[in-house]
């Protein structure tokens, strides 16, 4: 397959294997590039104001944006999170009511995948297939979103259900945002639509993160970013729990959860946990 984006992303994702293996990493999936919310891409119409300030750049002194939200990239250009702000700072980036230009360095995940990918199948069976990395990624780059359909919690839950009695894979995830009044909550299902982030496998010591980013809309979008220097080679991983924010240790306790049901990990890292982190309350 040349492709496993079919055009969708701005770099080609290639598939290194046979071509019935690529063809049954994309069987029954459509390629969306971003996630999916009521049957529209989010952020297709915009929900911001934009900042206004054109022929300046995006100064925080001057801009709507980084003066209302704060700035969490470095300011030159690279679209490197600058390691100075807190981790836990939800992102707003420029969006498509601002003036600044295309190469603003507030325009990172909006900007989309950038690196050469590719997927595979795994050594190891049971993970099925994996992504890795055919560049060099430096820590603190923004690698893809984790896109899928954007649904309820109560849809989520039922999906799981079912996916775990047909001990089908379970690929939803949900992201978290604590603010100091409420919890807001994304479920993320890419299980039918989404991006390449459903062939990441989890890992106890991953070398990617989420970091919640909002560009057009109020939905926002779970973006991975590297936690280290990436080799070239190298399988992409992130931590399930990470997203979930429940360790296997905890899952035990959930007890709608058979023993047997749990995922044994293998990540091989030295921390492992020996399971595969969910989440109890989907
Ligand atoms: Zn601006
Ligand atoms: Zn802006
Ligand atoms: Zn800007």
């Amino acid at each position: 397959m040349e492709d496993i984006s079919q055009g969708a992303e701005r770099v080609r994702i290639s598939f290194s294997g046979t071509a019935e293996d690529a063809h049954a990493a994309v069987e029954g999936f459509t390629y969306v590039c971003s996630s999916i919310a009521d049957g529209q891409i989010v952020g297709s119409e915009c929900a911001y104001d934009g900042c206004d300030h054109t022929g300046l750049s995006c100064d925080d002194v001057v801009c709507g944006c980084v003066g209302v939200h704060g700035a969490a990239y470095k300011r030159d250009g690279t679209g490197m999170l600058d390691p100075s702000v807190d981790d836990h700072m939800p992102i707003f980036e420029c969006n498509s009511n601002c003036s600044c230009e295309a190469s603003c360095w507030n325009r990172v995940v909006g900007r989309g995948l950038r690196w050469k990918v590719f997927v595979a199948k795994h050594a190891i069976r049971s993970k099925g297939f994996m992504l890795a990395s055919l560049d060099f990624i430096p820590k603190g780059a923004f690698v893809l979103e984790y896109a899928g359909e954007i649904i309820r919690a109560d849809e989520a839950e039922r999906r799981w259900e079912y996916q775990r009695k047909l001990k089908l894979p379970n690929y939803i995830i949900c992201i978290r945002e604590h603010t100091t009044s409420r919890i807001f909550r994304t479920n993320i299902d890419p299980s039918v639509v989404g991006n390449a982030a459903r062939f990441i496998n989890h890992s106890c010591e991953p070398n990617l993160a989420f970091r919640t980013v909002r560009i057009n809309s109020m939905i926002p979008s779970a973006a991975l970013f590297a936690t280290q220097d990436i080799p070239a080679g190298q399988e992409l991983t992130f931590d399930y729990g990470d997203a979930c924010l429940i360790s296997g240790e905890d899952a035990s306790l959930d007890s709608r959860i058979e023993k047997d049901d749990r995922i044994r990990c293998d990540c091989g890292a030295p921390s492992c946990r020996q399971f595969l982190p969910y989440d109890v309350t989907l």
